[in-house]
């Protein structure tokens, strides 16, 4: 009977590797970039989505806007696995700066924005952004909590229990994302990927985060939009309302059409808004389940 089980357990490894999915993982995969990357966005989807996103399946129902990502950045990373043409080799941003063991890979990731968000009436203070995890309910969950206009998947600041993401941002790669165990490829803060986007779509010509003349980089899973260091319009921000996490509420507009009406937002823009330097903590309106 011993004899028998180890006979299975040969033949059940042996037809895995023949063929199970390490032969599918191998399949050379060509250059993925922001003119070629998946996702459509619906012509009824309104138009911020249509104007400022791309790789993501974008569609709208009763005014809930559906976004979908396969997560992969339309641009070369250190993460890819091998198989990929967007492969390149590590990059280092500094002393300190390491790779993560593991490669990203492909998700299935949706996010549903009510078209008239909650708020949930929070007072955000020092107290409820703390950058400790689990110590409110009010906090965006672990892992991926938003997406960024070029359909890579936006997480909280919180880094793992006894982790600090202050120490999290040395395995980030050029564009300032890195991949957490599962293969989920993310951004805590921001990145010149969603810049070179806008740039691609013609509407700034500086794709440097700090000094593009536009900054925007996604949108939460709850409607907080993720802005930089300018408004949708370029102004500069009046950052004398911030709170704790660099979010005020007023009308999201291009200068031209306005797409949300009194819209909570947070501005990352590291070197002038010092006070919070990524992704929000704290989750302004209902929803995200
Ligand atoms: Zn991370
Ligand atoms: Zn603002």
């Amino acid at each position: 009977m011993k004899y028998l089980n180890h006979i299975l357990i040969i033949f059940s490894l042996t037809f895995s590797y023949n063929c199970g999915p390490v032969e599918e993982a191998q399949e050379h995969v060509d250059l993925i970039t922001l003119d070629n990357c998946a996702g459509t966005i619906s012509d009824d989807v309104p138009q911020f989505y249509q104007k400022y996103f791309a790789c993501v399946d974008g569609s709208v129902s009763n005014g809930v806007v559906t976004l979908a990502t396969d997560g992969l950045p339309p641009y070369s990373s250190m993460y890819y696995p091998e198989n990929y043409e967007n492969q390149t080799e590590f990059v280092s941003q500094g002393d300190g700066y390491y790779q993560n063991p593991n490669f990203l890979s492909t998700i299935n990731y949706t996010i549903s924005i009510p078209a008239n968000p909650v708020s949930k009436g929070l007072t955000i203070n020092s107290a409820l952004v703390d950058g400790v995890v689990g110590t409110s309910n009010e906090e965006y969950a672990m892992n991926a909590a938003g997406v960024a206009l070029n359909g890579v998947t936006l997480f909280n600041p919180l880094a793992g229990p006894g982790d600090d993401i202050e120490d999290e941002k040395y395995s980030f790669d050029p564009y300032n994302g890195h991949p957490e165990p599962q293969g989920f490829y993310h951004y805590h803060t921001t990145s010149k990927g969603p810049l070179e986007l806008l740039q691609s779509k013609g509407l700034i010509q500086n794709a440097t985060a700090g000094s593009a003349e536009i900054e925007i980089y996604g949108i939460m899973c709850d409607g907080t939009i993720i802005l930089g260091c300018t408004e949708l319009d370029g102004a500069t921000p009046s950052s004398s309302d911030f709170d704790a996490q660099n979010g005020h509420v007023h009308d999201i507009t291009d200068g031209t059409t306005t797409f949300f009406e009194n819209r909570y937002h947070i501005h990352i823009c590291t070197e002038t808004f010092t006070g919070h330097r990524f992704t929000p903590e704290i989750q302004y309106y209902q929803g995200c389940n």
